[in-house]
């Protein structure tokens, strides 16, 4: 397969068909009608086979996944999903892989509404990139650095089941098709991050973990925050490990969640309950304080102390 039917083959169709796509793949650059209303919101994430996932791994969900992690970027930010481009570095060309891979990107992007316009293909260790491109209006996309001061601090869905997947695969044991779904198929919280754009005062999507993620909000911020660890939302699951081992390392500190974590002034707190819904709620985990810092205070008072926070490439 040469590398040109390849493209044709699996990428030039693929995801929703936008009005504002004035030429897709197959020219030099793609050309995309960016409303006057609207500024862009870009997210690159790359994924390494052997440092993000199993270079054997279902295709399908790496599709999936490759694309969510940029989707929840945006989520992240309160914007609308639009346009993506993408990466690919092939050891080879094997069609049921890229068929499969194909799939799982694009259900994903038609789902979301959006459409790869363009991308670049070589022959080389297995990496996707993908870029994200989002439209949101001026002066409501919700960036990390406006928490303050009593803002209440809040998370969506429940924290830690990728993590107990990737815990137990690590064991050799098989995870429920519900935590594995967690790892391997995240559902970016896009319509939240929308609902919150204008709410939320400052926002993150939990990659790394939520003490890391959070410690970005408050970096950013100039605040810091206490957390009532007995509120956070968790799966029976990974509450029966926390339950058995005292551990709160595994909601705390495990990444792959891509859940919203994020901030509201308390004044606002009624309006939550009209963004929260019953297939993503959100629960209220803690309060922002003037104080520097992150205290993450257990059922019996104590202070959990925070071992490391986020995963880091180059950390020695
Ligand atoms: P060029 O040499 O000008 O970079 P390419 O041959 O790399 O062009 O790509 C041809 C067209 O196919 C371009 O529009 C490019 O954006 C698109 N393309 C290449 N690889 C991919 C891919 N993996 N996914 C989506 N579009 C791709
Ligand atoms: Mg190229």
């Amino acid at each position: 397969m040469s590398e040109r039917d390849l493209i044709r083959d699996y990428f030039a169709a693929l995801g929703a068909r936008r009005a504002d796509v004035l030429c897709g793949i197959g020219d030099d650059c793609a050309l995309l009608a960016v409303p006057p209303d609207r500024q862009l919101a870009i997210s690159i994430d790359t994924l390494v086979a052997g440092v993000h996932f199993f270079a054997d791994c279902n295709p399908q969900a790496l599709g999936h996944k490759s694309l969510a992690v940029g989707l929840s970027d945006l989520a992240a930010m309160g914007a609308e999903p639009a346009w993506a481009t993408l990466a690919l570095t092939l050891p080879e060309s094997d069609p049921d892989w890229l068929a499969g891979f194909a799939r799982g990107l694009g259900e994903l992007a038609t789902a979301h509404g959006v459409q790869l316009v363009g991308g670049d293909t070589t022959r080389g260790p297995l990496t996707v990139s993908i870029q994200v491109h989002g439209l949101v209006a001026p002066g409501l996309a919700v960036t990390r650095a406006g928490a303050r001061p009593g803002d209440l601090v809040c998370v969506s869905g429940t924290v830690g089941d990728a993590g107990l997947a990737l815990r137990q695969l690590a064991a050799g044991e098989a995870p429920s098709a519900t935590l594995r779904r967690r790892l391997e198929r995240p559902e970016p919280r896009v319509a939240l991050g929308r609902r919150l754009a204008g709410l939320a005062s400052a926002m993150i999507d939990c990659s790394d973990g939520l003490a890391g993620d959070l410690g970005h909000i408050l970096a950013a911020s100039g605040v810091g925050a206490d957390l009532e660890l007995a509120a956070l939302p968790l799966g029976p699951e990974v509450a029966a490990v926390v339950a058995a081992s005292g551990d709160w390392g595994l909601p705390l500190a495990s990444g792959d969640d891509y859940e919203l974590c994020f901030t509201i002034p308390a004044a606002r707190r009624t309006e939550l309950e009209a963004r929260s819904t019953p297939d993503c709620p959100v629960t209220l985990i803690g309060q922002i304080t003037a104080a520097p810092g992150l205290r993450c205070r257990g059922p019996d008072g104590d202070l959990w102390p925070l071992a490391r926070s986020g995963y880091d490439h180059f950390a020695p």
